[in-house]
């Protein structure tokens, strides 16, 4: 389990500090600001847009499909969330395990939140829900996917085909 958490601790998101408040370089927050435009989205590899929360897909992945979703507040601690965030949160979370399965069609998915970053969390101060999409062998694919050209053009497709299975309605 050690590998598989750590790829996403990428250096770019590792500097953020912990904290409850907004914080400027918390891209997550900055994921979050509204207005957004469908162009914008998808720019920031937003997938989905909910009452509290938004789930975006990760830009250094550890598997295809790999996605998170996150309170749109920056708030770190799961034990910090009102009960409509965490509602919202996980209600969000099980229809991100849907459209995986009906999209990807993964052979099993891991679930899991890093709090704190001795846990292992690359954006401290903001918590998220990582799904990760599995399938059986998949652990050779690893190497592969960790090259970045080979990424950015799965995550474009990817990203397209994760939109369109969210349901649009972003007052859920
Ligand atoms: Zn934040």
């Amino acid at each position: 389990m050690q590998n598989l958490w750590s790829p996403w601790r990428s250096h770019y998101i590792q500097s953020v500090a912990s904290s409850t408040e907004a914080d400027n370089d918390c891209f997550l927050c900055a994921a979050a600001e509204l207005p957004s435009t469908p162009e914008r989205d998808a720019e920031l590899l937003v997938v989905a847009r909910r009452k509290e929360c938004f789930v975006i897909m990760n830009r250094f992945p550890y598997n295809a499909g790999h996605i998170m979703v996150a309170p749109n507040r920056h708030c770190g601690e799961l034990r910090l969330l009102t009960d409509d965030e965490v509602t919202n949160l996980f209600r969000t979370v099980r229809e991100a395990e849907d459209v995986l399965h009906r999209i990807l069609k993964p052979h099993g998915i891991n679930v899991g939140i890093n709090l704190g970053s001795a846990a292992g969390a690359g954006v401290p101060g903001h918590l998220h829900v990582h799904l990760v999409p599995r399938w059986n062998g998949d652990v050779n694919f690893m190497p592969v996917l960790a090259e970045v050209k080979v990424i950015s053009e799965r995550l474009e497709e990817t990203y397209v085909k994760l939109h369109a299975a969210f349901s649009s309605d972003n007052s859920r």
